[in-house]
């Protein structure tokens, strides 16, 4: 077994012999003089557990550095929550065409994940374009009124700009250093106003009929304050899209979302084992870990290894034995693993693309500001001929909600689906094949989405989880700064790998 000393040394040599340029993160501490080589042979057993998109970043990374590492993963599949669901799955009641899939966990990437982008670059992955905001799809709140996004935003803004273009006066210009006139110019231009100030519709809510050969147009109805008000839409929901993360454009792996795991497991796939729960970590020195790994037959394992870079959901992390290692890093584990959101997606798939031809919405999100909060429509297969998957319902916001939900039977949660959807697409069932929910408190090996952040002891933990030192490293969606997504994924991954053999 190789020393703490003997390990950083071998370490900071193997590094060496890689570009800068190619590891922008590489501290430059551990360059040392490539003519102090080691042979391959000398090089330590890193440990990886997890094979999500994390473990496998990590492990894929490690190698091209010339590392030696072992994956250990649970489940007989790789991807973790970057699980996508196709035809002939188990479970599956998916219809066999190229577009009839569900991205049970992640399916988007934001333009501002960088490393998410870079990576699927890097690994040839193809990406096209996840239609996230739809003006032409349906908002429904409490009053139980469907309307379209953009007939509400349009009269929420149109009516707004009324009142201020009313109520403005000469002491109410504030610190804005304009005119009376200058800002209802500007509440004219913002709410579509006529010249006298009034709302009285916008083109922008969108038309029931347009009349290209007639010139008779008519307009959606607009939506009166107080109906907007009573939907009580106006709140966070109206404004999903203008979060950072949630703006145009955001990108999609071409396929599914688990083509990202599966490029990377493509270069590395000899050195990950899968069915092998992990199932205690002893550390007995600095750079000396012993993994206790556990297969199908029940049958234990001893790996030794230098390092370790833990990527294992912390809801499972903190039932397993850790010993040896700081009681902060337990206690951190304890806190941010406590609870973790119960999303649920269910994912349906129709014969016929209704959404499309009745509807006239192509791809993005329709919102309920209850049960279903999110169903989304497949930005791929336009007009496929062989159906195609929605995604009946996503509940990510509502945690009580998102519990009930989950608790609740399958025949249950069938009900409520075709109830609940009825109200926007009403003869939605008629197309209907089948539906699949998918309820990540029940996976065995994640119990939940992500940390849902709200333990007193969050922002602690997170200053634990990154100031970790030694050869004992935590990556994955939940050592960043924002849970849930996969550029926290490969951003931890890149710390870590960055304290255990850039240091
Ligand atoms: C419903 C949902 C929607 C999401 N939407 C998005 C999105 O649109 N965009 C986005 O970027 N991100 C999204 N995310 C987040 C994204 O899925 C994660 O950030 C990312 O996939 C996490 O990767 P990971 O490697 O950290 O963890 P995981 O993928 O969970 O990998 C951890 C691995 O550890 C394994 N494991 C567990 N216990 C053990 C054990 N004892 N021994 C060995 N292995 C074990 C698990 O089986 C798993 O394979 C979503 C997640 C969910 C659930």
């Amino acid at each position: 077994m190789k020393t703490r000393r003997q390990f950083l040394k071998i370490s900071a040599q193997a590094i060496a012999a890689q570009s800068l340029l190619f590891y922008p993160w590489k501290n430059a501490e551990a360059i040392l003089p490539s003519s102090e080589r080691v042979s391959p042979s000398d090089r330590p057993t890193i440990a990886i557990l997890g094979a999500g998109i994390a473990g496998l970043y990590s492990a894929w990374r490690l190698t091209q550095m010339g590392y030696s590492v072992q994956v250990f993963e649970a489940q007989h599949r790789i991807g973790g929550r970057a699980w996508t669901i196709r035809s002939g799955d188990s479970g599956s009641p998916f219809l066999p065409g190229k577009h009839n899939y569900m991205n049970a966990g992640p399916a988007r990437i934001p333009h501002q994940h960088e490393r998410a982008l870079d990576l699927c670059r890097e690994l040839g992955v193809d990406l096209e374009v996840f239609i996230n905001e739809n003006r032409n799809s349906w908002v429904i709140g409490k009053n139980e009124k469907p309307y379209r996004l953009k007939q509400a935003l349009a009269s929420e803004r149109g009516y707004l700009s009324e009142l201020l273009h009313q109520a403005i006066s000469a002491n109410s210009t504030g610190t804005s250093g304009l005119s009376v006139q200058q800002i209802q110019e500007i509440a004219r231009s913002f709410g579509d106003l006529d010249e006298s100030g009034k709302f009285v519709g916008s083109g922008r809510g969108g038309f029931i009929r347009y009349g290209w050969t007639d010139g008779k147009h008519e307009r959606n109805s607009t939506v009166p304050l107080q109906d907007w008000y009573a939907s009580d839409f106006f709140r966070d929901h109206a404004r999903l899209f203008e979060y950072s993360s949630m703006g145009s454009p955001l990108f999609q792996p071409v396929g599914g979302f688990d083509r990202i795991p599966h490029a990377l497991y493509s270069h590395i796939k000899d050195r990950v084992h899968t069915r092998r729960a992990v199932v205690a970590v002893r550390k007995k020195a600095e750079a000396d870990f012993s993994i206790t790994v556990q297969g199908p037959d029940g049958r234990r394992s001893e790996v030794q290894a230098s390092a370790v870079i833990c990527t294992i959901p912390l809801t499972r992390l903190k039932r397993i034995p850790l010993e040896g290692l700081a009681p902060e890093l337990i206690q951190g584990i304890e806190a941010n693993g406590s609870e973790y959101f119960p999303a649920v997606k269910f994912g349906t798939q129709y014969r016929e693309r209704f959404w499309e031809q009745k509807d006239r919405i192509y791809g993005g999100i329709s919102q309920f500001t209850e049960h279903l909060q999110q169903v989304v429509y497949p930005s791929h297969g336009v007009h496929s001929r062989q159906g195609g998957v929605v995604i009946t319902g996503y509940l990510n916001e509502d945690l009580k909600e998102a519990a009930r939900i989950s608790a609740l039977s399958r025949a249950e949660q069938n009900r409520l689906v075709q109830e609940e959807l009825t109200k926007i697409h009403p003869k939605h069932a008629k197309y209907s094949v089948g539906m699949l929910p998918i309820c990540w408190l029940k996976m065995p090996h994640h119990e939940g989405a992500w940390p849902t952040g709200e333990h007193p002891d969050t922002m602690k933990s997170l200053e634990t989880f990154m100031n970790l030192t030694g050869g004992f490293q935590l990556a994955g969606e939940h050592v960043a700064y924002n849970f849930g997504w996969a550029e926290g994924a490969i951003a931890s991954s890149d710390r870590a790998i960055n304290r255990i053999v850039g240091r």
